[in-house]
């Protein structure tokens, strides 16, 4: 029995592009809803901690605010950041609830180091 052929590089990736354009939906579909799940588990998995500045710790309105937005480079849950570049961007921020969130941003309460 003779044996397989390998396939060239171009062969492979012709083949892989033939693969996704005859299951681009369900692909597409799959990575939604890994990523998805994905961003809900982050969320809940940070909902745990309360607001720093008042200690609620209903996790229904827990929010992260970037402490310096100069150093803001996205939004935790927009997306399905990769690990490495997310959690570098939790520790840009700290908890805070919606309400506390709000007053930071309107100047009407201020986080001071020591309850940082
Ligand atoms: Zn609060």
């Amino acid at each position: 029995m003779p044996r397989p052929r390998l396939l060239t590089r171009e062969e492979t990736l012709e083949r892989r592009r033939q693969y996704y354009q005859a299951h681009k939906e369900e692909i597409i579909s799959k990575n939604t809803l890994r990523n998805q799940l994905r961003v809900d588990a982050r969320r809940e998995l940070l909902s745990e901690f309360p607001c720093k500045a008042c200690g609620n710790n209903d996790s229904t309105v827990i929010q992260w605010h970037h402490l310096d937005p100069t150093e803001k480079e996205f939004e935790l849950f927009r997306t399905a950041w990769p690990d490495e570049q997310f959690w570098n961007e939790v520790l840009k921020c700290v908890p805070l609830c919606a309400n506390c969130h709000v007053k930071i941003h309107k100047d009407m309460l201020c986080l001071l180091p020591m309850n940082l």
